[in-house]
Parts: C-alpha cells; sequence; structure tokens
C-alpha cells in the first residue's frame, strides 16, 4: 500500500506544481475550518518550540497588562535560527495540569490556533495525539467514500463540464468560503478578493449554487 508520502508524489506529479498546491491548500482549509478542538491539551504537552510571531506576543502582554518587552523577557526565547518561542516548554508554561486547558485559550498564539494545520502543504497530515484530528479524518473518510453515488455531486459534475468558468468561478468562491470559515482571512478581505474577481456573472452562478446546496435544495436539471 501506498505511503502518504508517495500518493502526494504521484498527485503532485499528475496535477503539477500549481494545480497540487491549490487542491491541497483547499483540502486543507476544508479540514481546519471542520475542526472541532476537543482541548485535550496533548500537543502542549510535547511541543517544542512553540513559535511566536509579534502579534502574538502583543497579545501576551495585553492578556497579562504588562509592557511588550517584559513579555518578550518574560515569557519568550530566542531560537537558534532568530525566531522566537515560548519560554518554558513540554509542557508548556500556560497549560493549565490539572485541567489540561490552555490558560490564554483566547489569545493562544497563531501556531496553536492552527494545529494540527501548520503546513500549507502537504494538506493531509493528522497527528495521532490529536484526538480531534483522527475523528475529522474518519468521519471525512467515510463521507468521502460516498461522494462518488451523491446526486449533488453528480448534478455539479455535469454543470461544471459543460461551463469551465464556473466551475472556475465556484472554486475561487469556495476557497475564500473555506478561509474565512477556518480563520484564515476576514469577511471583509474575502469581499474585497471577490469584488476583484473578473467574472462577476459566473460568480453570481456560483453563489447561487453554493446557497441552493447551502439549504439543500434539489438542484438537478439547474
Ligand atoms: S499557548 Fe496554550 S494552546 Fe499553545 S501550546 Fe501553550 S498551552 Fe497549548
Amino acid at each position: 500500500m501506498a505511503s502518504h508520502e508517495e500518493i502526494l508524489a504521484d498527485l503532485k506529479n499528475r496535477l503539477g506544481e500549481a494545480e497540487f498546491g491549490r487542491v491541497t491548500m483547499e483540502s486543507r482549509l476544508f479540514w481546519q475550518s471542520s475542526l472541532k478542538c476537543q482541548r485535550c491539551g496533548n500537543s502542549c504537552v510535547i511541543s517544542d518550540p512553540v513559535v511566536l510571531v509579534e502579534e502574538d506576543v502583543q497579545k501576551i502582554a495585553k492578556r497579562f497588562k504588562i509592557p511588550y518587552q517584559k513579555a518578550l523577557r518574560k515569557y519568550t526565547k530566542v531560537l537558534p535560527d532568530g525566531r522566537r518561542s515560548i519560554k518554558y516548554l513540554t509542557p508548556c508554561k500556560f497549560l493549565d495540569s490539572k485541567t489540561k486547558l490552555c490558560r490564554i485559550y483566547e489569545d493562544r498564539p497563531e501556531v496553536c490556533r492552527k494545529y494540527p494545520f501548520l503546513a500549507a502543504t502537504p494538506a493531509f497530515v493528522f497527528p495521532g495525539e490529536c484526538p480531534a484530528s483522527m475523528e475529522l479524518y474518519n468521519s471525512a473518510k467515510k463521507k468521502y467514500e460516498k461522494i462518488p453515488d451523491d446526486p449533488t455531486y453528480q448534478a455539479l459534475t455535469k454543470i461544471f463540464d459543460a461551463n469551465p468558468a464556473l466551475r472556475e468561478a465556484f472554486r475561487f468562491l469556495n476557497f475564500h468560503a473555506l478561509a474565512v470559515r477556518a480563520g484564515e482571512i476576514s469577511e471583509g478581505e474575502a469581499m474585497q478578493r471577490l469584488s476583484g474577481y473578473p467574472n462577476q456573472k459566473a460568480l453570481n452562478l456560483a453563489g447561487a449554487i453554493g446557497c441552493a446546496i447551502f439549504e439543500q435544495r434539489e438542484i438537478v436539471n439547474a
């Protein structure tokens, strides 16, 4: 049986670099937006480093009502490659050992928010220590096995095969909807990008199809 790496290499080979990147990015956003964090704290025990960006430190400083420089000194360290990380790890300083919950959950660093979807590609990484990702993997596997028999999927394939511009618009719309759901971009940013899409007619139609699916209307023969 082929490994994940072999499947991805084969996919990349067949799709080409650009299409492979788009497909894997869309899948990652889909998985990311569907994940229901169980707040198990498992990765908070073993992760090292937990890399921080400037905004993360600003949020920590605000949360503890201390100046930015003090937050830098108190809670962060510089890694050999120049990036910053939370200072005390394995387990993380912010993990409550009794409740197993993050004490700064609402202000947790970006990397913690995105976990387990840290890399843009490959998209199909489900770490065993994350029960939410394993749950998602199992339910998605079941769902995907049924997709080819789904009447909505079959109807869409027919419509898109006859109208490639509509397929592109639908993908564009879907990508941005997922990115908003996954917290990657704001609604305002998504609207701005959508308003710049060159084929607005196709985009509007794609939006109507999206709404129809969302409302579970019958779209066969649409
Ligand atoms: S900051 Fe919170 S979510 Fe991130 S590793 Fe530490 S305890 Fe876990």
